[in-house]
């Protein structure tokens, strides 16, 4: 029991109420009737505001209690604990845990804001009130700096600053090689508030939607109104650029209360994604329903997530076929052309993506999960991070197989993982015959002047492509 936890194992009053939380909770999942099960998502919220209460004095997340700009440092950060920071005052964030990769690090690149992972169990010493550096460049953190460090920061930030401003004169600019090869720049977003971001930083499209966003920090799955709201509103700020809205790719680090998901040994490799969708199909139902009726008002894409056989993507999209006929049955408008795409973040899709090409108008490489199952090196783990590695030979290889089988069958490849705005491997990936880039906001300007700087016929392949 809690009282039991805080008594005799001396865990702190919040930690006692956490486990004892998670252990009731998984008690209630665990029991057959179906009323009872549901249950367990009542334990985790109650366990949660019970939480907050302790540690703010009020039924209210640490982030409603701040008025002022403020730096978050925490042993760690859900995703959905990311997307619910305020963006008007956070400045920076710092996790004892975590990774460059994981889904929170990637939440705070989209919002632009400086963070730094892994930084191990200093934060216990920091105190709020405390001065705080986070560079999140070079990933160094300096608590209660001199004066002559701070004023060292103040110019390297005003540097950064003034970089950035001379940036923009890129966002209005078509990305083109210097030898004339036109590639689409697209961003990332979680929000549809991103969109905003996305168009000042010059992007034509939004190249991946995490649908998943409006799925977390919640009990009940958001209803098919909700979702078709979210949709159309991102989709009409975008018109007349393509807005791909990938669907639910829960799971993994990627937690909701809205299912009942069972915890897993290995969550990367267990039930999530297109899996889930494709097992509870009421559910990815009211998604697709929400999509085809957003497709109305602009230029919507559909992409699945997770795919490893082309079996996943004809379920889907039998699914979508008969939602469709119903649509139109019932007098509401539909879209006559959706573009459907597959992302490539799984060796299997890969190997199959000469056939998956034949059902779909595009691939998205995801090179976040790719890099991961091709390496078999954990994306959230920053102590074999040396092994996750986009120029890795092995992830290399694959990226060309897959823009090789699309390019074949005729059809577009872009990239939505990280890797798409990592500098070093653009000249490389416009040698290949990358289509589409999709980074986040942040990071659009600097990669369209990489891309603009390039002169493919000037490129020379790493070796391991060449034979
Ligand atoms: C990826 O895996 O590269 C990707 C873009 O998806 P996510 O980071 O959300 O898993
Ligand atoms: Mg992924």
């Amino acid at each position: 029991s809690i009282t039991s936890n805080i008594q005799d194992a001396k865990m702190s009053a919040q930690a006692a109420v956490r486990k004892t939380g998670e252990e009731f909770s998984e008690m209630f999942a665990l029991m057959d009737d179906a009323y009872m099960k549901e249950r367990a998502a009542d334990i985790k919220d109650i366990s949660e505001r019970l939480i907050r209460k302790l540690c703010y004095g009020r039924n209210q997340s640490c982030e409603t209690a701040m008025t002022e700009p403020y730096v978050a440092a925490a042993e760690d950060l859900t995703p959905s604990q990311t997307v619910s920071l305020n963006k008007s005052l956070i400045q920076a964030i710092v996790t004892g845990k975590g990774s460059q990769f994981s889904h929170s690090a990637i939440l705070a690149r989209i919002m632009g804001i400086p963070a730094v992972a892994d930084v191990g169990e200093g934060l216990r010493d920091v105190a709020e009130g405390q001065t705080i550096i986070v560079d999140g460049k070079e990933g160094i953190v300096i608590v209660d700096p001199d004066a002559e460090t701070l004023e060292q920061y103040r110019q390297k930030r005003e540097a950064f600053c003034q970089y950035r401003a001379e940036l923009a004169a890129y966002a209005s600019k078509a990305a083109e090689t210097k030898d004339g090869r036109r590639v689409e720049i697209c961003a990332n977003a979680a929000d549809v508030s991103d969109a905003e971001a996305a168009k000042a930083n010059g992007a034509e499209g939004i190249g991946l939607f995490r649908s998943e966003f409006l799925y977390m920090d919640r009990t009940e799955l958001p209803s098919e109104e909700e979702q078709f709201l979210a949709y159309k509103q991102i989709v009409e700020a975008m018109n007349p650029g393509r807005v791909i809205i990938r669907t639910l790719d829960i799971g993994a680090d990627k937690h909701t209360d809205c299912l009942n998901l069972p915890k897993e040994e290995n969550p990367a490799l267990g039930y999530r994604a297109i899996r889930i969708c494709l097992d509870q199909k009421d559910m990815f139902r009211t998604q697709l329903r929400a999509l085809l009726r957003a497709s109305a008002y602009g230029r919507l894409a559909v992409m699945l997530p997770m795919i490893v056989s082309e079996e996943e993507v004809r379920q889907a999209r039998a699914m979508t076929e008969e939602i469709r006929a119903e649509l139109i049955a019932q007098g509401i408008p539909v879209a006559e052309k959706i573009e459907w795409g597959v992302m490539i973040e799984t060796p299997a899709s890969v190997i199959m993506s000469d056939r998956l090409a034949e059902l779909v108008d595009f691939f998205s490489i995801g090179t976040n999960d790719l890099i991961q199952y091709t390496m078999a090196c954990d994306r959230m783990n920053a102590h074999i991070g040396h092994l996750y590695d986009a120029m890795n030979p092995a992830v290399l290889r694959m990226i060309q197989q897959t823009i090789h089988n699309a390019h074949k069958a005729g059809i577009w490849v872009g990239m939505c993982g990280e890797a798409a705005a990592d500098i070093r491997l653009t000249p490389i990936l416009l040698k290949l015959g990358l289509d589409e880039f999709s980074a986040a906001p942040g990071s659009l300007l600097k990669l369209k002047k990489q891309i603009m700087e390039t002169d493919i016929s000037q490129v020379i392949l790493p070796k391991e492509l060449t034979r």
